[in-house]
C-alpha cells in the first residue's frame, strides 16, 4: 500500500478521498486554491499545498504545479477525483512518466474512451449493444450524410467525438436542417474540444439514463457492482440518482453487467469506470464510458456495502480486487440528491457564505460535504456545495428517509436547491419511478415559481 497520496481535486470528493486515505492508513495530501483556504479537508490535512489562484486554468487545471506539489511532499500516488483532470490522458501520462502512480485507468484506456467514436468502436468490438448511427466519424460528403440520416432514421443527433459535459451535441429533425447542422457541430467542436471531428445516431424519444458502475485491477478481475438510474436530469446535469434501476428486470441487467466487465477484461481496463446507457424499450444502449470515480457512486456503496475509493486505491497499489461477482450482492435501496448553490428554480448559481449549515443524520443517512457553519461558498466552482444519501431496505423507505432528511437540512446565508428537492420527493411520477431523462426539465416547465 502506498504511504502517502496527493489529492488533486477539491469540495467533497477531496474529502470523500481524504476519508478512504485516513481508513487505509494512507497520509493524503490536499492541494488547494487560493479561493479553497477556508475547506474542510484543507483544515483538516496533515499537510497541505496551495496551488495557485482561485482560476482553474491555474490551480486544479495546473498539470505542473500539481506534480511539483507531489515531489515536494513525497507522494507516492495521485488521486484525481472527477472532473478537472482525471479524464486527461495527457495528465495521467505525465504523472506517471514523473514517477507516481495515477489512480485511474493507463493514459491508453483514457484516450481510447475520451473519443466518442473510438469508444463505441471499442464497445462494438466487445459486444456491448450502442445507439445506432453512422459507422465511426461523419465524412465530409453530403451525399454520404444524407444517406447515413436516411438508413438511421429520423430525428437524428449529431455528437463531437471530443464532446463531455453534455455539450457539442444537436439534434436534426428534417434532412433539411441535417448539413447545416452537422455544419455547426464541427465548427463549435473544433472550438470547443480542439476536435472537430462528429458522428451521428439516432436520437432516442424517451429514454432513461441507466449506467453500470465497474470495478477493475490489473490483474485482468473485473466485476459490476449493479447499476444506477440518473434520469433526473435538468441540462444533461444529474439532479437525483439512485440505484437500483425502478422496474428494470434483474436479468436485463445481470446481461448487461457482464457485458461491461468482460469489456473491461478485453480493453486490461483497471480502477473504477462507469459505462453509461440510454435504456428504452427494454433494450440497452451504450452511450460513453467514464473512466473516473462519479459523483452519484454512494449509491451504489450503499447497496453493495463496497467503498468504491479504497478499492480504486488498492487496485493502484497493485492489489486484486478482494471480492468476485458473486459476492456483489445488493441490499436495499439508495437515493442521492445532489444540493447545489443556486435557486431552487431559476438555477443562478448563488455563491456566498453559509451563515448556518445543519446536517441531516439518523439510520441510513450520509452526507458527503466539505461545507460548515461559517463556509464561504467560492464563485469560481460548480454549484455542488454537497450530497445528501439514503439508503433504506426497500425505495418506499429510502424514499420517507430522504424526505426526512430534507426536512431536517438547514441552509442559511445562500441559496440552495432544497426546496426542489423536498417537492420531487413528494412528486406522483417520481414516487411511481421510472421517469424518463425528459421528466425533471417538463416538471420545471410547468412548475409556477
Ligand atoms: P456528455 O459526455 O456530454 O455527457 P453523452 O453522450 O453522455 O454526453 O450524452 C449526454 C446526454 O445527452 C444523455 O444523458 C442524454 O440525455 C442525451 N443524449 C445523448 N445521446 C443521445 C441519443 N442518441 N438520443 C437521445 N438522447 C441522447
Amino acid at each position: 500500500m502506498f504511504k502517502k497520496i496527493l489529492v488533486a481535486n477539491r469540495g467533497e470528493i477531496a474529502l470523500r478521498i481524504q476519508r478512504a486515505c485516513r481508513e487505509l492508513g494512507v497520509k493524503a495530501v490536499m492541494v488547494y486554491s487560493e479561493a479553497d483556504r477556508e475547506a474542510k479537508y484543507v483544515k483538516l490535512a496533515e499537510e497541505a499545498v496551495c496551488i495557485g489562484p482561485a482560476s482553474s486554468a491555474l490551480s486544479y487545471l495546473n498539470m505542473p504545479a500539481i506534480i511539483s506539489a507531489a515531489e515536494v511532499t513525497d507522494a507516492e500516488a495521485i488521486h484525481p477525483g472527477y472532473g478537472f483532470l482525471s479524464e486527461n490522458a495527457d495528465f495521467a501520462e505525465r504523472v506517471e512518466k514523473s514517477g507516481f502512480q495515477f489512480i485511474g485507468p493507463t493514459p491508453e484506456s483514457i484516450r481510447l474512451m475520451g473519443d466518442k467514436v473510438s469508444a463505441k468502436q471499442a464497445m462494438i468490438k466487445a459486444g456491448v449493444p450502442c445507439v445506432p448511427g453512422s459507422e465511426g466519424e461523419l465524412p465530409d460528403d453530403p451525399v454520404v450524410i444524407r444517406r447515413t440520416a436516411k438508413a438511421v432514421g429520423y430525428p437524428v443527433i449529431i455528437k463531437a467525438a471530443g464532446g463531455g459535459g453534455g455539450r457539442g451535441m444537436r439534434v436534426v429533425h428534417t434532412e433539411a436542417a441535417l448539413i447545416n447542422a452537422v455544419q455547426m457541430t464541427k465548427a463549435e467542436a473544433g472550438a470547443a474540444f480542439g476536435n472537430p471531428a462528429v458522428y451521428m445516431e439516432k436520437f432516442l424519444q424517451n429514454p432513461r439514463h441507466i449506467e453500470i458502475q465497474i470495478l477493475a485491477d490489473k490483474h485482468k478481475n473485473a466485476v459490476y457492482l449493479g447499476e444506477r438510474d440518473c434520469s433526473m436530469q435538468r441540462r444533461h446535469q444529474k439532479v437525483i440518482e439512485e440505484a437500483p434501476a425502478p422496474g428494470i428486470p434483474r436479468k436485463l441487467i445481470e446481461k448487461i453487467g457482464e457485458r461491461c466487465s468482460a469489456a473491461c477484461k478485453k480493453m486490461g481496463y483497471r480502477g473504477a469506470g462507469t459505462f453509461e446507457f440510454l435504456y428504452e424499450d427494454g433494450e440497452f444502449y451504450f452511450i460513453e464510458m467514464n473512466t473516473r470515480v462519479q459523483v452519484e457512486h454512494p449509491v451504489t456503496e450503499l447497496i453493495t456495502g463496497i467503498d468504491i475509493v479504497k478499492t480504486q486505491i488498492k487496485v493502484a497499489a497493485g492489489e486484486k480486487l478482494p471480492f468476485t461477482q458473486r459476492d456483489i450482492i445488493l441490499r436495499g435501496h439508495a437515493i442521492e440528491c445532489r444540493v447545489n448553490a443556486e435557486d431552487p428554480y431559476k438555477f443562478v448559481p448563488s455563491p456566498g457564505r453559509i451563515t448556518m449549515w445543519h446536517a441531516p443524520g439518523g439510520p441510513g443517512v450520509r452526507v458527503d460535504s466539505h461545507v460548515y457553519t461559517n463556509y464561504f461558498v467560492p464563485p469560481n466552482y460548480d454549484s455542488m456545495i454537497g450530497k445528501i444519501i439514503v439508503h433504506g431496505d426497500t425505495r418506499e423507505e429510502a424514499l420517507a428517509r430522504m424526505r426526512t432528511a430534507l426536512a431536517e437540512t438547514v441552509v442559511e446565508g445562500i441559496n440552495t436547491n432544497i426546496a426542489l428537492h423536498r417537492e420531487l420527493m413528494v412528486d406522483a411520477k417520481f414516487m411511481a419511478g421510472g421517469t424518463n431523462i425528459h421528466y425533471l426539465e417538463e416538471w420545471l416547465s410547468h412548475h409556477d415559481r
